[in-house]
């Protein structure tokens, strides 16, 4: 099947702010098919977080289409939005937002804990997948006691760990120095393409987005192809 995995259609992005309207995105068009990997660059305050959180159906646009899997969710309820975000996506950020109680594995096994699968089945797949990751040794390590680049590649399996067909990831490397930011984007980069999802990724590391599929700028509101 070649479907797209996203579709965005015409979408707009105004915020309020008191009585003046701040326009962020304007008519912008994007479509990502099975296993492709688009970097987003631009400057900051350019609308990238924005276009992620359109994408990941966590806000809604204000005007325009969002189709994952073909799916419409720009008219889904938030029940369906939920759910389509659970099963289907997944999210990196610029600060891993790790559960700080919790190992590495139970970090990796809590998206399908909570979707109901198996204990085994889910331990499983976070194994493999921070072995993948080249954490073999760090499943029992709680949050503090892994480097930066270590909780980062947490964050990207756990990511990774309920099969989505979408990757969402907002600076993934940004928090990190230059030389561990390449390792962890390479070893990103790689478990992306073996897991065979398509990613949007936002940088503004131009360096990095060269490494990606096709590369997008956010400029004067529009995506502009580079
Ligand atoms: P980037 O991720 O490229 O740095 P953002 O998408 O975070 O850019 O922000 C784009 C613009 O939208 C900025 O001017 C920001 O201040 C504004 N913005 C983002 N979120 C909100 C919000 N919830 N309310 C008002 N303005 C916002
Ligand atoms: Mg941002």
């Amino acid at each position: 099947m070649n479907e797209p995995v996203l579709v965005l259609e015409n979408v707009g992005r105004v915020f309020l702010q008191g009585q003046e309207k701040l326009m962020v995105l304007d008519r912008v068009d994007l479509r990502l098919m099975p296993g492709e990997i688009v970097g987003l660059l631009g400057p900051s305050g350019s609308g990238k977080s924005t276009l992620l959180q359109i994408a990941g159906l966590l806000e809604p646009p204000t005007s325009g289409t969002v189709k994952i899997t073909d799916v419409d969710c720009s008219k889904a309820r938030d029940a369906k939005r939920t759910e389509i975000r659970r099963d289907k996506i997944g999210f990196v950020y610029q600060f891993h937002h790790l559960l700080p109680e919790f190992s590495a594995l139970e970090n990796v096994m809590m998206p399908n804990l909570i979707s109901g699968i198996n204990k085994g089945v889910a331990r499983a797949r976070a194994t493999e997948l921070l072995t993948r990751m080249g954490l073999e040794g760090r499943l029992s390590h709680r949050p503090a006691k892994l480097s930066g680049g270590e909780q980062q590649r947490v964050a990207i399996a756990r990511a990774l760990a309920n099969d989505p067909v979408l990757l969402l990831a907002d600076e993934p490397t940004g928090n990190l120095d230059e030389q561990t930011a390449e390792l962890v984007f390479e070893q990103f980069l790689k478990a992306v393409r073996e897991e065979n999802v398509a990613a949007l990724v936002a940088t503004h590391n131009i360096e990095l987005a060269r490494r990606m599929d096709r590369v997008f700028q956010v400029r004067d509101h529009h995506l502009i192809e580079m």
